[in-house]
C-alpha cells in the first residue's frame, strides 16, 4: 500500500467506514474479516491537475507539430468549425472524456474551461474538482469589468462539496496585465481559492515578453486582438506575471517548459505549483519540460495530461511514465507524490484526496501487480494502463 503520506507498507491494509478511511496499518495479525484484495498496490485516486475536458471532441484531430504557434493556429480553426459548445458530438466526447478519466484512476482534475459546459456533468461525475472558467483578452479596455462579468457567470454555478468554479487566465501573450490583476483580485476575496495560467510555455511566448515580437505579435495582430499600447515588459514570462502581482501560493503554473533555474526560484518563492504535462509538450511543439530541474528547483509539482487535442489519453500513469523517461534521476516516490498530493493540495482538496489517511474519501485504487515485481513505486511509473486498474469503492463516492 502507497499512503503517500508515509513510505510504502508492504501487506498494509486499511479500515473504510462511510466512506472515509478509518484507520491503515501493517500486519493485520490474526483478524479474520478482512477481504484480501492478493497482489495489488494499493494508492489514493490520482489527481489530474490540468486538462480542458471541453477539447475530448477534438481527440486526434490536431496533427503533432514542431512549431507551437501553428499548432494554436490549428486548434483554433477547428474550434471555430465547432463554434457550438452544446453541440451533441461535443457534449458526448467531454463524457467520455470524464468516463475515461475514471477509468484511468483519476479522482480529482482540474479543467480548464472557456464555456463552462463541463462543469454540470463533472458535477454529476465520480470525479472531484476545479473547473476554471479561462479568461483570454489581450486587448482590454474595461479589465475589472470583464473579470466581473466572469465572475457573475461563476456565482450562477452551483457548486458541490466535490465540484468547484474558478477563475484562470489563458497565457501571458493572450491576457491584458491588468485582467492578471483583476483574476488576482476576484481570487483573493475567497480564502484558498486556486487559480491557473499557462506559463513558459513555448519558445514563441518568451520572445514576445522579452521583445513584444515574434509569432505570437503577429498572432495577435491577425485576429485583431493587438493592443497599440502595450510595451513588451522585458525579462521573462514568470517575472513578468510577478510584477503583475499574479504569482501566488494558490497558483497552479501550467507547463514551465521554459523556465529557467531562476523562473523556477521565483515560483517557489511564492509557494506556486508547477503542473508539468510533458507529453502534452511533445506533440505541441512547445519542447521537452526540464523535469529534472522542476524537482532540483524546490518547487511543487503536480501533474496534467492536458487535453485530448494535445495527448493520445487522459491517463496519469502514462504522463508518469513520460517523466520517468524524461528525468530517469527523480524518485518514483517523488513522481507519484506530485500526481497525488501535490495536485489535490493545489486543487485545494488535500483534506479529501491525495494521500491514504485517517477521515479522507476512501477514493482508492487497487493496481495489479506482477509477482516478480519488487519496487512497487518504480513499477507504478512505467506506464499503467486501465486494465489494471480497480476502484475500491465501486462507484461509492
Ligand atoms: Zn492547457
Amino acid at each position: 500500500m502507497l499512503p503517500i503520506a508515509a513510505p510504502p507498507i508492504r501487506d498494509g491494509w486499511v479500515d473504510v467506514a462511510d466512506g472515509r478511511v478509518s484507520a491503515v496499518g501493517s500486519d493485520r495479525g490474526a483478524a479474520n474479516d478482512f477481504r484480501d484484495l492478493g497482489h495489488v498496490a494499493i494508492l489514493p485516486g490520482l489527481v489530474n491537475a490540468h486538462t480542458h475536458l471541453e477539447l475530448s471532441h477534438l481527440d486526434a484531430q490536431i496533427p503533432p507539430g514542431n512549431d507551437f504557434v501553428a499548432w494554436i493556429r490549428a486548434v483554433v480553426a477547428t474550434r471555430r468549425n465547432n463554434s457550438d459548445p452544446r453541440a451533441a458530438h461535443i457534449v458526448d466526447a467531454v463524457q467520455s472524456g470524464i468516463a475515461q478519466a475514471v477509468r484511468c484512476g483519476t479522482a480529482v482534475v482540474g479543467d480548464i474551461s472557456n464555456t463552462l459546459v463541463p462543469f454540470d456533468w463533472l458535477a454529476r461525475s465520480p470525479l472531484a474538482g476545479v473547473v476554471f472558467y479561462e479568461l483570454i483578452r489581450f486587448n482590454a479596455p474595461e479589465p475589472a469589468g470583464f473579470v466581473d462579468q466572469a465572475r457573475r457567470q461563476l456565482s450562477a454555478l452551483i457548486e458541490t462539496d466535490r465540484i468547484r468554479a474558478s477563475l484562470a487566465a489563458h497565457a501571458p501573450y493572450s491576457v491584458a496585465p491588468m485582467v492578471f490583476r483583476a483574476i488576482r483580485q476576484a481570487v483573493d476575496q475567497k480564502a484558498n481559492v486556486p487559480y491557473s495560467v499557462h506559463l513558459s510555455e513555448s519558445a514563441d511566448e518568451v520572445e514576445f515578453i522579452g521583445t513584444g515580437g515574434g509569432q505570437w505579435r503577429s498572432f495577435l495582430e491577425g485576429v485583431g486582438a493587438w493592443d497599440p499600447n502595450w510595451r513588451a515588459p522585458g525579462g521573462s514570462p514568470v517575472q513578468y506575471l510577478e510584477e503583475c502581482g499574479f504569482l501566488g501560493p494558490q497558483l497552479l503554473a501550467v507547463h514551465g517548459v521554459q523556465m529557467t533555474s531562476a523562473d523556477l526560484a521565483r515560483l517557489a518563492a511564492h509557494g506556486a505549483t508547477l503542473v508539468t504535462c510533458p507529453r502534452s509538450n511533445v506533440r505541441t511543439g512547445a519542447g521537452v519540460p526540464p523535469v529534472t530541474q522542476f524537482y532540483r528547483s524546490g518547487v511543487r509539482v503536480a501533474v496534467g495530461t492536458d487535453s485530448l487535442a494535445s495527448t493520445p489519453d487522459l491517463n496519469v500513469f502514462a504522463e508518469l511514465a513520460e517523466l520517468r523517461r524524461l528525468a530517469p534521476d527523480v524518485p518514483a516516490s517523488k513522481l507519484l507524490d506530485s500526481a497525488t498530493r501535490q495536485g489535490a493540495r493545489a486543487l485545494g482538496f488535500e483534506a479529501d484526496y491525495g494521500t491514504i489517511e485517517p477521515r479522507k474519501r476512501a477514493r482508492l485504487l487497487a493496481v495489479s501487480v506482477p509477482d516478480r515485481v519488487d519496487d512497487v513505486e518504480e513499477y507504478l511509473v512505467s506506464g499503467i494502463q486501465p486494465d489494471q486498474i480497480q476502484w475500491l469503492d465501486s462507484g461509492a463516492f
